[in-house]
């Protein structure tokens, strides 16, 4: 059993994907902290974030370990570090490069085999990744909500920044990510549209409970 969430930054992806595969006993990817991850990786080797080709090469040499909740990248542990501002305001351009998405993907692809059931969220999973899951969510949120939450999530890991930083973060990434050429954000046909603006965590598990009971 696959189940597929997919949506934009701040749309309660996580923390509702996480909640549901504790619930349901499954296995947990959040393929968004694999982008953050190589991004992070980039940024700390200084490489130029305009060379896809080396970018497809780092994704490609790159050792990630996303268990116990932790992220490790060539052993790193980079769990704190790739929520920062600065991978966030890089992470879209390192994810429209072709060669790290064909990368990731497999990677991705070959995690579901490893876990079996499983909870895996991002910006591409049921139109791309796993076009046949057997359930697909597409969350959204208004921009506010959104750009709430976020703040509160750095806040909460003791980072400090302005409302108008993440403000300006979220726009962008967006704008790349809902653009870019190569698996651009996007709700898939048969995906279930959920807007979380209004509704607790514990509801959006519920009705995602529901569709797996079916
Ligand atoms: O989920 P999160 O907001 O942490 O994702 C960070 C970034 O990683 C996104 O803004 C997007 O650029 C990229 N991403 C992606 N495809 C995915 C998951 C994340 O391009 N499946």
């Amino acid at each position: 059993m696959i189940i597929a969430i997919d949506g934009p930054a701040g749309a309660g992806k996580s923390t509702i994907a996480r909640k549901l595969a504790e619930k349901l006993g499954y296995g947990y990817v959040d393929t968004g902290a694999m982008y953050r991850a190589v991004t992070w990786s980039a940024l700390d080797a200084g490489m130029d974030l305009t060379n896809e080709a080396a970018l497809g090469r780092l994704a490609e040499q790159s050792q990630i370990d996303l268990s116990d909740s932790k992220i490790l990248i060539d052993g790193r542990n980079v769990t704190h570090e790739i929520r920062l501002p600065d991978v966030g305001d890089a992470v879209s351009i390192v994810s429209s490069a072709k060669g790290v998405r064909a990368c990731l993907v497999a990677k991705q692809r070959s995690l579901a085999d490893a876990f079996g059931d499983l909870v895996i969220e991002g910006r591409d999973i049921g139109t791309v990744v796993f076009p046949d899951a057997d359930i697909k969510i597409f969350l959204t949120a208004s921009h506010e909500a959104r750009s709430e939450r976020r703040l509160n999530e750095l806040r909460s890991k003791g980072v400090e920044v302005e409302a108008a930083v993440i403000e300006k973060e979220l726009t962008a990434r967006d704008s790349i990510d809902s653009k870019r050429a190569v698996s651009p954000l996007a709700k898939a046909k048969d995906a279930h549209l959920v807007d979380t603006t209004n509704k607790s965590i514990e509801e959006v598990v519920e009705s995602i409970m529901a569709l797996v009971a079916v």
